[in-house]
């Protein structure tokens, strides 16, 4: 703290990420990123940028992306926002949907970050518990709040939930903003894009981090009615007109058009996925039903934050939250086959 901070800065609590260690020899199975590259096609957008077309700012419009969002979901590109990863999205919803006096609502347990924002940008919030089973509670959401917001899947647990029950949630709120998160809803959730046309109050993000393997370029994206897509548009005109620097708008809007690639590896990661769980009960451990690119687990004879430690000594390396709902779960990134092998044989030899 010094005396050249703004006041607010000293009671900020920034979001801690997930370790990104050094070392490559790891097994690095700890933030969810996909285990295979990203598509061929777009890599070759991205090299065909990178030369002297990097003297050129990029489009702000990001338009060529738009257009490719837009038509894979079937929506306009008035419906259609861009930015730099989902976490940049989400920032300005906060910044510009929910700043209403009255308390945003979200699960807790949940992305970390939602909390985060709610520092930043001064809303004040109500965490609503998960049920027993770890599942979110639509009940519940049927209250006064100056917005909604959740991943669906649900992160860290994986859960997901179905598009009745959102509609349930939407049919209860319709005066305030519902953001649906789906970072990793092309695991096996049911995009909530398809009820955009009917909800004006509905916002969907997604990230181009996970099912797209374009953690490292930092492109997210939301969907809904042109008048939330506007007040997105000018939040971000008054902070960084540029988020997308060329390549990213290049790459992205080719990971989208390469939809084969897409279903390829999205199947990979599932079928590595099923068969991860199955090993995992094996073990012993509890999964629950995940439709994301992690697992989220419990041994209910060894502790959660000592697994982790001993997984890490084997050269693996997973996510512990030391939050106490879930401190005795792991959450688990879905890998290579050789590196689940890897995450299975460090576990054998340990339990
Ligand atoms: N939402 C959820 C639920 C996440 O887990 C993540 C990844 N940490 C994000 C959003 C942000 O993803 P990105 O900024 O990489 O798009």
């Amino acid at each position: 703290m010094s005396k050249f901070w703004s006041p607010f800065v000293k009671d900020l609590v920034p979001y801690v990420p997930g370790e990104q260690p050094k070392l490559a020899k790891l097994v690095k199975l700890n933030t969810n990123e996909n285990p295979y590259g990203p598509s061929p096609k777009a890599i070759a957008a991205m090299q065909a940028e990178l030369g002297d077309n990097l003297r050129l700012y990029p489009d702000p419009n990001s338009d060529r992306l738009k257009q490719a969002v837009a038509d894979y979901y079937g929506v306009s590109t008035a419906q259609v926002f861009v930015g730099n990863g989902s976490d940049e999205v989400l920032a300005h919803a906060f910044h510009g949907l929910f700043q209403h006096g009255r308390s945003l609502l979200f699960p807790d347990v949940t992305y970390s970050f939602y909390p985060v924002y709610c520092g930043l940008y001064g809303i004040a919030y109500e965490a609503l518990p998960l049920d027993e089973q770890f599942q979110i509670r639509v009940e519940d959401y049927a209250r006064p709040n100056g917005g909604i917001i959740f991943p669906n899947p649900n992160a860290p647990t994986g859960c997901a939930l179905g598009l009745a029950a959102i509609e349930r949630l939407l049919k209860a709120n319709p005066d305030t903003v519902v953001l649906v998160d789906e970072a990793y809803i092309d695991f096996g959730g049911e995009t909530a894009i398809s009820l955009v046309n009917q909800y004006p109050n509905l916002l969907v993000s997604q990230t181009l981090s996970k099912s797209r393997s374009l953690a490292g370029l930092r492109v997210g994206l939301a969907v809904g009615h042109p008048d939330l897509i506007e007040a997105l548009e000018r939040i971000k005109n008054s902070f960084n007109s540029y988020p997308l620097d060329r390549m990213a708008i290049a790459g992205a809007a080719a990971a989208f058009e390469d939809q084969a690639y897409f279903q390829q590896t999205c199947q990979a990661v599932i079928a590595s996925r099923e068969a991860l769980v199955a090993a995992m009960s094996d073990l012993g451990f509890e999964v629950l039903p995940s439709a994301a690119n992690f697992v989220f687990a419990r041994h209910p004879q060894r502790d959660a934050a000592e697994l982790a430690a001993a997984l890490r000594e084997h050269g693996v390396i997973v996510r512990h939250f030391k939050q106490q709902r879930i401190a005795q779960f792991l959450r688990i990134t879905i890998g290579a086959p050789e590196q689940n092998q890897a995450l299975l044989d460090a576990l054998g030899q340990i339990l």
